[in-house]
């Protein structure tokens, strides 16, 4: 249910810039204009702790543990045994029986493998870790989404940006607790849109999420009275960095180098982005509720000055991600074989690293 008419236009404006529209994104075809999915369920946000992992707690071959930090993963020879945990002041190992599920995320997974003897070799010696097995990839490959928010005056007066006051905030959450519903059960992200900003791309580029206020992430709105917004940048960046310890000590920080924006195609892409969201947005469809760009602006046009904007501007959309790759048996930086078990340990003490972008959900 779409309760701001915005995102409606949204979708209008991109069909009338000549793209197709699509009901499913994560379906199908990704390409197109359309509603954005939700994990949401009964007006409350279904997290991956909600939607699988409480309801799993009873089981008795479950036990969660919280407040512990896993120091590497137990290896004998080349095989995965357990982990080692530090649980308080005291540290602890736990043994598998059959497999380790190695799934820390995209820093946590490279940085746990890399202290537990399994990735480049100079950088584990350089580390202090004695090399298990020499994986080159491990921590290569790091990706991320850019986006910057592409926002505009609205002449009516109904986005969100009205309803930031404590009376509003106030009957917003009460209809929640009472309903479960209303602006308290959606992200406020409804609307959403993939493109391909060129020819001979076999998926789409550029992503999109639509957002019926012109404000910041963290609520802040740099205006008086009312906006809108996508938030938008490519989605398919060539730049790679990479993560990195320093040291043999479980509870220091990686180092972490995301080479943002360094080839120059990614920075071709963000022209277009930049040219291709004004030309949508300034479709029929939004004209009774667009107003004046509020930025980039209208003057912000040349090559040189979207580039200079864009740096200044530019945020992580938080989608690190591909730092242990799966892939085929002649690439030499894949960390995983097609059954996401890490390459070269003993297939018996077998590990999984679950990819975390499979499907693209707004939550
Ligand atoms: C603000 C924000 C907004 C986002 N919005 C969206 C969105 O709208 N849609 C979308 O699809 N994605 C979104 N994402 C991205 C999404 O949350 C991630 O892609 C996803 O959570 C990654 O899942 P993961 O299991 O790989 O890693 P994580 O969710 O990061 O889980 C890894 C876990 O491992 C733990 N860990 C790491 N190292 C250790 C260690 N040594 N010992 C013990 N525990 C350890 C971490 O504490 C963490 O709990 C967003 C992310 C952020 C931060």
């Amino acid at each position: 249910m779409k309760l701001n008419p915005l995102y409606q236009a949204f979708i209008d404006a991109g069909e009338e810039a000549g793209y197709p529209t699509t009901d499913d994104y994560n379906g199908y075809r990704q390409e197109g204009f359309g509603p954005m999915h939700m994990t949401v369920d009964g007006g409350v946000r279904a997290s991956t702790s909600n939607a699988h992992l409480r309801p799993a707690l009873k089981r008795p071959n479950l036990t969660l543990m919280k407040g512990v930090l896993t120091r590497k993963v137990l290896l004998d020879g080349k095989k995965a045994t357990g982990i080692e945990y530090q649980q308080g002041g005291s540290i602890k190992t736990a043994t598998a029986r059959k497999e380790v599920i190695l799934s820390a995320g995209s820093i946590g997974s490279p940085q746990l493998l890399q202290l537990s003897g399994i990735g480049p070799a100079k950088v584990l010696q350089d580390a202090g870790v004695e090399v298990v097995q020499d994986l080159p990839g491990v921590g290569e490959n790091l990706q991320d989404h850019l986006e910057v928010y592409f926002q505009y005056h609205c002449k009516q007066p109904i986005s969100l940006n009205s309803k930031l006051g404590l009376i509003s905030k106030g009957m917003i959450g009460t209809r929640w607790i009472l309903f479960k519903d209303g602006l308290g059960a959606t992200n406020h992200f409804e609307s959403c849109a993939f493109i391909r900003s060129r020819e001979g791309l076999k998926w789409p580029n550029i992503q999109y999420h639509f957002l019926p206020a012109a404000m910041r992430y963290d609520g802040q709105a740099a205006f008086d009275g009312h906006g809108f917004q996508v938030h938008v940048g490519p989605n398919k960046p060539e730049s790679r960095g990479k993560v990195w310890i320093t040291s043999n000590d479980p509870a220091a920080k990686p180092r972490i180098i995301f080479n943002y924006i360094s080839t120059e195609q990614d920075k071709q892409d963000w022209r277009d982005t930049i040219r291709l969201s004004r030309e949508i947005l300034n479709q029929p469809a939004m004209d009774e509720y667009r107003g004046e760009e509020i930025q980039p602006g209208i003057n912000i046009t040349s090559d040189e000055d979207i580039d200079r904007w864009v740096r200044e501007n530019v945020e992580s959309a938080y989608h690190p991600s591909c730092t242990c790759k799966l892939g085929a048996d002649d690439d030499p930086m894949a960390v995983l074989d097609n059954e996401c078990k890490v390459r070269g340990l003993n297939p018996c003490g077998w590990w999984i690293l679950p990819s975390s972008r499979l499907s693209r959900t707004a939550t």
